[in-house]
Formats: structure tokens, sequence, C-alpha cells
């Protein structure tokens, strides 16, 4: 089959590799209809995730047709249509059944590397690196799905791909940031970074009550749609401080809530970006994290912080006073996707949301190198990108 291939920093390829085959008697086998590039495949794209290795194939956003089922799926079958979280989790150990899904026990079969990097591992990932589960992404012709029966989500009829495809990842991580937010009646939220999951934050920040939304980045279309269809209000932080100008629009008090949508990759032209820059360079910081540092000094008192932005390593110069004597309180992590696919496919069943509107470009899978390229460097007013087999 034909598949995305990590070849190594700003280099992927289509490769023809072998068909996954069933391994376990609890996988499916999924002929890939519609798949997606994410911000966070620009941290593998850019080099940033460490043990990926040379022929991974990348992608954790696909969806498609059921064509194989191991001898214990019993409750999805083949020429199902259906929809693939990017967490891989088991559904039955301590973590999956407190629906902390991204959390689960028996996904990662190298663990052992997470654990020795963060105490615990993650659940695996599709296409994510060797360290959360060196599992073959969906940027693909077919993928094996482990935990089948617990990962396939049916779609019902009536319904476009790509309409539910971003059930898979964005649309849940934009939603469950919102959710971390605890958001009250009236409340005012800020997001940094309108990107896809950006988008979706604000969205669903509006959904779950909050009166406004100020949107931060530095790209005028993502801006603009920010705007148009998510209704926020923006600051370009190219044009103004955006801690100062939060200020302003909030009496002084800030935001109730902000989100960092994101992470690691952050860009910066101050001294404190230029240091991080130097830094990441050189191997001494996993991470850029302007956004994070801004949204912690921006937060009102008593304030909630959600961070949906993927961060990897450790991260300096993290102003903790501000955290501590603000009494700030942090929620964060990979989404529990499977939490949310039911509650978030009635959204879009109910027209509440359509979350189509974010995609700006569909090409085929051949052409995933120049897919990766115009999305990194946002050229083209590329915003999101559908890959089709
Ligand atoms: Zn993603
Ligand atoms: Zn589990």
């Amino acid at each position: 089959m034909k598949a995305v291939c990590w070849h190594g920093a700003n280099d992927v390829r289509v490769d023809t590799v072998p068909d996954p085959k069933i391994l376990n008697p609890r996988d499916a086998i999924v002929k890939i209809t519609s798949t997606a590039i994410c911000g966070s495949d620009l941290h593998l794209y850019d080099g940033f995730i460490p043990t990926m290795e040379k022929g991974d194939i990348l992608g954790h956003e696909f969806m498609g047709e059921v064509v194989e089922v191991g001898s214990g799926v019993n409750n999805i079958k083949v020429g199902d249509r259906v929809v693939v979280p990017f967490t891989i989790s088991c559904g039955n150990c301590f973590f999956c059944n407190r629906d902390l899904w991204s959390l689960c026990d028996n996904s990662n079969p190298n663990a052992w590397i997470a654990e020795k990097l963060m105490g615990h591992s993650p659940a695996g990932l599709f296409g994510y690196s060797h360290m959360l589960g060196g599992y073959a992404g969906g940027q693909a012709e077919y993928a094996r799905v482990p935990f089948a029966d617990v990962g396939l989500f049916k779609i019902p009829d009536g319904l476009t791909d790509e309409q539910v495809l971003f059930l898979t990842d964005i649309f849940p991580t934009g939603y469950m940031a919102a959710e971390n937010c605890r958001i009250q009646s009236g409340d005012i939220v800020a997001v940094w970074g309108c990107g896809p999951v950006g988008q979706f934050a604000i969205k669903s920040a509006f959904i779950l009550g909050a009166e406004r939304v100020i949107a931060i980045d530095r790209i005028p279309e993502r801006l603009r749609l920010a705007e148009t269809y998510g209704g926020a209000e923006t600051i370009n932080y190219e044009d103004a401080d955006p801690g100062e100008v939060l200020k302003e629009m909030t009496g002084g008090r800030g935001p109730d809530a902000v989100i960092d949508a994101v992470g690691m990759e952050a860009h910066s032209m101050d001294a404190m970006g230029v240091y991080d820059k130097v830094k990441q360079a050189v191997r001494l910081e996993t991470d850029r994290p302007t956004a994070l540092r801004q949204v912690l000094v921006a937060c009102r008192k008593g304030g909630n912080v959600s961070i949906p932005g993927v961060y990897g390593g450790f991260l300096d110069k993290i102003p903790m006073g501000a955290a501590f004597n603000k009494g700030l309180t942090f929620r964060m992590g990979q989404t529990h996707v499977h939490k949310y696919l039911r509650p978030l496919l009635e959204l879009i069943q109910e027209g509440k949301i359509d979350p189509s509107f974010i995609i700006t470009h569909k090409l085929p899978l051949e052409q995933a190198p120049h897919a990766y390229e115009i999305f990194k460097h946002k050229k083209d007013n590329c915003i999101k990108v559908v890959l089709k087999p």
C-alpha cells in the first residue's frame, strides 16, 4: 500500500510499504477514505519528537471502512464506516474505567521509554513515535487498529467524511480544552493559537456558555476565521502585546480562563523567544513555551488554565510565581477522545457545529510532501489539509 513515511526533519515521502495485517484478536483493518495532517504532526516533521525512526508511517486523524476484523471483535463488522480516535485505549484498565482514555495503561508496548522521561506512560498513539507505541499511522491506504472493539466508532448514514473526520482528534481536543476552563455563564475565555484546535476551542467555549472569547494569533486568515465562524474578538500579537490588550478588554481583571492551543513550537520575536530558539536548537530545551508563559501572566487571579497544545519535555522560565500567587488551576493532557465521540457526534447531527468549516485544502495522499510544506508554512492560506488515499 501507499503510506506517508517519516524520513527525518522536513522529509516525508509517500512510500510503498507492506499492507497491515491482523496481529491480535482485538485488531481490525480499516481502508482509509480520509485522513488529515495535524498541527502536532508538525512537531514530528520538524524533528522535535524523540524516538522517530526512518520509515515510520505518520498520521493520527483518519477514518474509513472496516475491511477485516479479528476473532475478538464482535461489535464491529466488515463494511462498517468508522472514525478512529488518535488515542489507543484498552477499555478495561484503571484509567479507561475512569474515562481517562488517553492515559490507558495497556496500549503502549514501549511504556518503559516514556516512563524514563515522565515517570509513567500515557496511552499509545497512532503514528506518533516509538516512545508512544510505535504504531503505524493513518496517512496511508490502510491501517491496523488495536482494541478495535473499543476504538472504532461507527458513523451513522447521511454524514460526509468531512463532517465527522475531526472527531478523531481536533474537535474533541478543542472541546476538552474549553471544558477544562470550567466555564461559568458570563465568563471571558482567551485562546492563544487560532489553528484548528484553537478554532474548535473557540466554538466549544461558546457552546459551553462563555460570554466572550478573545483569540490571539498572527496569521490574518486564522484571525478572520476566528471572527467570522467562531464569533471571537481577536488580537494580532504582532501588532500589540496580548497581555496588555486583554487587560484593557477585561476592565483590568484579565480573562477568567485561558487556553494555550499553541504548544511547544511557539513563535516569538522577543528576548525570551530568542532564548528558547537557541536552547532548543542545541537541544538544551525541548520546547519553546512562549504561549504558556503569556497565558499564565494574562489569566485573571483564581482563573483556569487549559493546555491542549502539545508539550514534550522540559520547559524553561515558566512563571510559576505568577501561577502560584494568582491561585491558578491547571488542566491539560492528551484528549480522552473516546469520552467525547458520542456527545460531539450529536452536536454535529443537531447542526450545532459543522467541523468541515476548518478545511482549506483537500489533496490526494500522493501530494503529502507538498501538503506538509504548505501546512507548516501556512502558504496558500492553508489552515487544515485533508488527504484522500
Ligand atoms: Zn491531531
Ligand atoms: Zn486502558
